[in-house]
Formats: structure tokens, C-alpha cells, sequence
């Protein structure tokens, strides 16, 4: 069993449509693929045909933006009820705040790259997705002012440039919390990934675990060796789920789907703990 339980789509700041995901899925031989894109379900109803027809297990999800003190931390939530009205409503209000930010973003890295306008960013970015600094990278990539995305954040995007304006997002006991209301699982998405910016200290996950927190994402190609050894030391402390993942964001990143994968006994864990809704099985 091959499991790759964190992907994007043009639903958020993939480059693939939903069901370009789960094509690309099945081809890489995976029996299962989670969608997790930023703050949105928009893309589950597409995938679910996509999986249905491709022969690959879907399991709904999305990556929740966290703020604790101001580090930017993700919360992959899975099989939650997309209808219940808390965790909507915070996803509603961190994708609202990333539009304004975006625009912010866009004026102040307009003063130095001035091609860069708000309608080059927008015509690059799927109608109704939620909006990230991926998505302005982009435009700095089609004007030429960089030859990638990765190059775009290293220069002009990354979290400690002049550019940066923050976006609202909820603290992640809230959104732990609310996961677990709407019948989700709730899952810390690369503790560890310091090469992005900062990272928050095991007090906070301790925080999380005590509001309801049910695995943490372990083997990610941001955590080196130490880190993913402390993490798995975590997960046994306070029996929580290890799962292994290639946040893919089809030709946006690197990462290619199926590079790291979650253990078929620790699905069935987090499967065990769903509620909110269902994972669509092959036909
Ligand atoms: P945002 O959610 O708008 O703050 O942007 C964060 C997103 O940008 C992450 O979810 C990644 O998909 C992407 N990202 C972060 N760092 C990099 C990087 N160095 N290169 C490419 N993409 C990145
Ligand atoms: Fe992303
Ligand atoms: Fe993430
Ligand atoms: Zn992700």
C-alpha cells in the first residue's frame, strides 16, 4: 500500500487541477491520496470523481493556516464535515485575510518589480482559489524576473523579507478544536520545517495534543534526521498517528508525489478516528 496523505491543487496553490492531482496520483502507484489544499474543500467534489474513476482512495482533507504568536504554523485536518460552521467560518476568514494581503504584498513588491500588478497575479490563479505567496511567485515568473518559484521566495516572498505581510489565521488549539467538532482528524503538518521560516517549540504541540491534536506529520522532505527522530519520540510520548507525506504542488515545488508515505497501519488509526466524512474508494 503506497500512501501520500498531503497534496495541493489550483484549488489553493497547487498547479494541477483536483483531478490532475488524482491522475497524477494513480500514475505515481498510489492506493491513496489525500487533497489538503490551504483553507478550502472547493476541490473535494472534482477529486472524488477523479478517484473513483483513476482506481485511487481519496481522502478529503485541507491544510488549516495557523498563527501561534505570530509563527505561521499548518494544521492538516482530515475527513472533517466541510458544512460545520466554526471551522468554515475560520477557513472563510483566513482566506478573505490572504486576498487583502496579497494585494498588499503585490503593492509594496510593485515598487521595486513594477510589471508586477494585481491582474498579471490574478490571471494566473484559478477563480475561487485561496491565495498565497505561491501565486504572486508565479507572476514574478511569467514577467521573467525570476526563473522559479523557489528563486521568487528566496529573493522577494520568503516570511522575514520587507515584502511579508501576515495574514489572519485562527491559533492552532482553536483549530484543533474545531477540527475535532466538525469530526476531523487533526494533524500538525511539518513541525519542524524550519528551513521556512519559525517553528514552534514542544509546549505548543503539548497545547495541541491536550485540545484533541491526533498525529503529526513526520516524514516530510523539510525535517531532516534529528528532527523526524524527535518527532517520532513526540508521537510515542503521547500515542499520536505518524504520518509521511510529499506536500505536492504538482510543477510549483519539487516535491513529487509519493516521495515519502505514511505506514497502512497508522491510516487505519487516523481512519478510525474520522466522523465527519467519508473517504471515497475506487469503484
Ligand atoms: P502563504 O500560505 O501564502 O503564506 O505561502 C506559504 C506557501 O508557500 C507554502 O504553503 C508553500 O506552498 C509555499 N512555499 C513556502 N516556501 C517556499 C519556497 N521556498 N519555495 C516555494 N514555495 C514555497
Ligand atoms: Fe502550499
Ligand atoms: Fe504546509
Ligand atoms: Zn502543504
Amino acid at each position: 500500500m503506497r500512501i501520500d496523505l498531503h497534496t495541493h491543487s489550483t484549488a489553493s496553490d497547487g498547479t494541477e487541477r483536483p483531478a490532475g492531482v488524482v491522475a497524477a496520483a494513480a500514475r505515481a502507484g498510489l492506493d491513496v491520496v489525500a487533497l489538503t489544499d490551504h483553507d478550502t474543500t472547493a476541490g473535494w467534489a472534482e477529486a472524488a470523481a477523479a478517484a473513483a474513476e483513476h482506481g485511487v482512495t481519496l481522502v478529503r482533507g485541507a491544510e488549516v493556516s495557523c498563527s501561534h504568536r505570530g509563527t505561521s504554523i499548518h494544521l492538516l485536518s482530515y475527513l472533517h464535515d466541510p458544512a460545520h460552521p466554526g471551522l468554515a467560518a475560520e477557513m472563510a476568514k483566513a482566506r478573505e485575510s490572504r486576498e487583502h494581503r496579497a494585494e498588499r504584498m503585490v503593492q509594496r513588491i510593485a515598487g521595486d518589480f513594477p510589471r508586477l500588478t494585481w491582474d498579471v497575479v490574478q490571471a494566473g490563479t484559478a477563480s475561487g482559489a485561496t491565495l498565497g505567496r505561491p501565486h504572486i511567485a508565479d507572476a514574478l515568473v511569467r514577467l521573467g524576473y525570476f526563473p522559479t518559484r523557489d528563486a521568487a521566495f528566496a529573493e522577494v516572498l520568503h516570511d522575514g523579507s520587507p515584502y511579508y505581510v501576515p495574514h489572519y489565521a485562527p491559533d492552532p488549539v482553536t483549530a484543533v478544536t474545531l477540527v475535532r467538532e466538525a469530526g476531523g482528524v487533526p494533524v500538525f503538518a511539518h513541525p519542524l520545517a524550519s528551513n521556512r521560516g519559525r517553528v514552534v517549540g514542544d509546549d505548543v504541540v503539548e497545547a495541541m495534543v491536550e485540545a484533541g491534536l491526533g498525529g503529526l506529520e513526520v516524514d516530510h522532505r523539510d525535517h531532516d534526521h534529528a528532527a523526524r527522530e524527535h518527532l517520532r519520540s513526540l508521537a510515542r510520548r503521547w500515542d499520536l498517528v505518524v504520518t509521511g507525506s510529499s506536500d505536492y504542488h504538482g510543477a510549483g515545488k519539487e516535491n513529487r508525489l509519493g516521495e515519502h508515505l505514511t505506514a497502512p497501519e497508522q491510516l487505519e488509526r487516523l481512519l478510525d478516528q474520522a466522523v465527519g466524512a467519508a473517504v471515497v474508494a475506487p469503484r
